[in-house]
């Protein structure tokens, strides 16, 4: 997914600040500039401070100090009803009472707009959502799926500058949350609504989001595209945060230019670049499973490779998952794609085994 390019940054959270008093500081000094139609995630465990960041933006909290702008306009200080912005909640909020078509409608005739006005947005809002058969049917006649698509018809109804998203596939069960996920970036990208979204779902925040941004006790950790959070993760949290990781403690034996050589217990790794630090610090190496390759004989070499014992193994169909249990007791994990139905010398328990990777594998984590 490309990230839209935007000259000046359209939403500009600034050195925000929430502090609830008591020791509980929900948003930590957060700046962040989110550009005209991207789609943007805070992606954090449960209290790292990402819905009070979102209610900040929706007005339903004021922050303790600092400026969120939109447009070139200082929200802070304008209610809510008065914000160019719609929160779509997860629990949908809609009207258990009202059709579909007066759900899409309800926002729109409070504002006053005139009756064929409004039945033109809703028509449109049903098309776009595909529910145009859907009008006269109750939310509880609906699909989980279809009422997501009814409340996010709802909440662009009124054309909103920014759409906030309280994890909005939460209720939704794994194979629907897919489907919808793919459906909702389609929809958001058709309107070109700019888009911040909550979520503690980290595929979710990766399948959905041009840039996530990683939270952790009210600050951001680090924020980048879905793959560069993956493939270059900023600290030892977040690498461990996104994805599987196994992650060895070792020393810089040997700090060149395009190459350094770090000790860790069960192996020595080359890296193939150079790196910010000095020989002998203390630093970490993360290495994904799917980046490990597993041999019954020992790969040629001195570095990069590791034996073990396969101590636990799991089937997954597309993937095997392998623990290898190092000689100093780490645990290995390992992932092999399944991409013949059958391999010859596969692993068993018990075996013993050689883990190698190559030296573009491993990031190198200083902090
Ligand atoms: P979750 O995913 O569980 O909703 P979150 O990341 O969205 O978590 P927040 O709801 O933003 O987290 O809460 C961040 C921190 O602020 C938590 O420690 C929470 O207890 C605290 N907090 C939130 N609202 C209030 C409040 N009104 N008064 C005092 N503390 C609050």
């Amino acid at each position: 997914m490309q990230t839209p390019q935007a000259a000046a940054p359209f939403l500009q959270i600034q050195d925000v600040v929430k502090d609830f008093g008591a020791g509980a500081v929900a948003v930590d000094h957060v700046s962040l500039d989110i550009a005209q139609g991207e789609i943007f995630a805070l992606l954090g465990s449960s209290g790292c401070g990402k819905t009070t960041l979102l209610r900040m933006l929706a007005g339903f909290e004021t922050p303790s100090s600092g400026r969120i702008v939109l447009g070139g306009q200082n929200l802070v200080g304008v209610p809510p009803h008065q914000r160019p912005i719609n929160m779509m909640f997860q629990s949908y909020a809609l009207f258990p009472h009202l059709s579909v078509w007066d759900n899409i409608a309800f926002g729109l005739r409070r504002e006053g707009l005139p009756r064929d006005a409004v039945n033109e947005r809703v028509q449109a809002m049903l098309a776009l959502v595909q529910l145009g058969s859907y009008a006269k049917r109750k939310p509880h006649q609906l699909s989980g799926g279809q009422q997501q698509r009814v409340a996010l018809a709802r909440s662009l109804a009124k054309r909103p500058k920014l759409l906030l998203l309280d994890e909005p596939l939460g209720a939704l069960d794994k194979k629907l949350r897919e489907r919808t996920q793919i459906e909702l970036v389609n929809i958001i990208q058709e309107v070109g609504v700019t888009c911040v979204m909550v979520t503690h779902d980290q595929e979710e925040a990766m399948t959905m989001a041009n840039r996530i941004a990683v939270m952790s006790e009210g600050r951001l950790l680090q924020v980048g595209a879905p793959a560069e959070i993956y493939e270059t993760p900023a600290n030892r949290f977040v690498a461990d945060f996104i994805g599987s990781v196994n992650l060895m403690e070792g020393r810089l034996s040997c700090d060149n230019p395009d190459h350094v050589i770090i000790d860790c217990a069960d192996c020595q790794h080359y890296v193939g670049h150079g790196i910010s630090g000095s020989e002998g610090m203390s630093l970490a190496v993360g290495l994904r499973p799917e980046k490990i390759q597993l041999s019954n004989t020992e790969p040629e070499g001195a570095y990069n490779k590791a034996q073990g014992v396969v101590q636990e193994l799991s089937y997954f169909g597309a993937y095997t998952l392998y623990h290898l249990r190092l000689a100093s007791g780490q645990m290995l994990r390992v992932s092999q794609a399944n991409a013949q139905r059958h391999r010859d010398g596969e692993l068993r328990w018990g075996d013993s085994a050689w883990a190698h990777w190559s030296d573009s594998a491993q990031v190198v984590l200083t902090h």
